[in-house]
């Protein structure tokens, strides 16, 4: 049997009244998405536990079964496996953000997209100040997103559990002293920060960029930080060997940690001009081969029209994920044989509030042993109607794979 989960990033959301009181979702038009729905079941799932941040890093692992508050240690270790960087047991990962902060507050989180070229320059001088120090080792990223890591060397680290930071994309245009880290090991990370400010000061390229009136990276944001996370491959939890394909490293990094390949498509940019068709495309090309089972595809084009509060592109964007790929896909797995189908957003990401938020997301699920609920529409309000509801998102995979699937069997994993 086959397997597939789309995730449409953020897709839950509010009514609107720009979309005459419908959710993006029942504004959309979207028949194939609908037709998962009618076919199988819908319910609600919380995937973000309340005691952590609501994002995809948390929303993901707990989707694809992973209990968060059990196996989540940070978003940098994520991204540190995307990279290939790999961690050792007692080796921390931070995030190191170039930001652009002007009389105490965080103007730019990206240091205004610094390009990769300049960032790369930066990181060496970085690296070079470290120069003598065992610990301390930066990799340079994409623009604004590079990493540091804290090699132990059979020492602990000084950061524990309780060390706090603050992403820096939460802050905008605040005053960043209340955001410095706090608790163990802080006050390394601080000095580190404090000592970047005359480092990129003192740096040619990034004093021109500067010059030309460029909010440029003026120090880093250390954030994000944690340990390789301890994740029993997906196969060996569930049997299943897995594939993902996704713009985004959080998840690549995820999908590694699992075992699973990580399919990369040409187009997929993780924005609203990704290439939809050649994401559906690339996922039926590798349900065809023999290695992969479980075929997770992922787009991020939802969650950053919420994050813009265009309500508009974020029903676009729906309607362009049901065209070019759930029904595609949905018809290539009824053509071959058994299969399970799934559609769940890692986490609602409000239009109203252009950010992430805790709570239900709508899910529906079909397939092969899987008896239909009355629901005939997929969105957050026929969903919020289904006696089917997780509040431990967690559970939702399982689920999908539980062989003698009935609804009495799914009515007792509710609450
Ligand atoms: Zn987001």
């Amino acid at each position: 049997m086959k397997f597939v989960l789309v995730i449409p990033d953020g897709a839950a959301d509010e009514p609107q009244s720009s979309l005459g009181g419908k959710t993006p979702l029942q504004g959309a038009v979207i028949p194939h998405m609908d037709a998962v729905a009618a076919s199988g079941f819908i319910g609600q799932a919380d995937h973000v536990p309340a005691s952590m941040p609501s994002g995809s890093d948390v929303g993901t692992m707990s989707l694809f079964g992973y209990d968060p508050r059990k196996f989540h240690t940070g978003r940098a270790p994520l991204e540190a496996a995307a990279q290939g960087i790999e961690l050792g047991p007692l080796d921390w990962c931070i995030r190191c953000n170039f930001v652009t902060v002007v009389d105490d507050k965080m103007v730019s989180f990206t240091a205004e997209q610094i390009p990769s070229t300049l960032a790369r320059q930066l990181i060496e001088t970085l690296q070079r100040d470290q120069c003598g120090n065992e610990h301390w080792k930066f990799f340079p990223g994409v623009s604004y997103r590079n990493l540091l890591v804290y090699r132990a060397r059979n020492t602990p680290a000084p950061f524990g559990p309780t060390t706090m930071t603050t992403p820096p994309h939460d802050i905008t245009e605040q005053l960043i002293a209340p955001y410095l880290p706090q608790g163990p090991g802080a006050e390394l990370l601080r000095e580190l920060m404090e000592r970047s400010k005359s480092l990129l000061t003192a740096c040619p390229a990034n004093a021109e960029r500067a010059a030309t009136g460029s909010h440029t990276a003026t120090q880093t944001w250390l954030w994000g930080q944690g340990q390789r996370p301890a994740l029993t491959s997906f196969y060996e939890r569930f049997g299943q060997r897995g594939a993902v394909i996704t713009a985004v490293d959080l998840l690549r990094g995820l999908g590694r940690l699992l075992g699973w390949n990580v399919i990369e498509v040409e187009g997929a940019t993780g924005y609203l001009d990704t290439d939809y068709a050649a994401k559906g495309k690339a996922a039926i090309q590798a349900l065809k081969d023999d290695v992969t089972d479980f075929m997770v595809v992922h787009v991020e084009a939802t969650d950053e029209a919420s994050h813009e509060g265009k309500a508009d592109e974020k029903v676009r964007a729906l309607e362009q994920i049901d065209q070019h790929i759930v029904g595609p896909v949905h018809d290539y797995l009824r053509s071959q044989g058994d299969y399970r189908l799934l559609i769940c957003p890692d986490h609602p990401t409000f239009l109203r509030t252009k950010t992430h938020s805790h709570g239900y997301v709508p899910f529906a699920m079909c397939g092969t042993g899987l008896v239909a609920d009355r629901a005939v529409t997929y969105d957050e309000i026929a969903a919020a109607a289904s006696s089917c509801r997780l509040d431990r998102g967690c559970e939702l995979m399982p689920l999908l794979f539980q062989n003698a699937m009935s609804q009495s069997a799914v009515s007792s994993l509710s609450h």
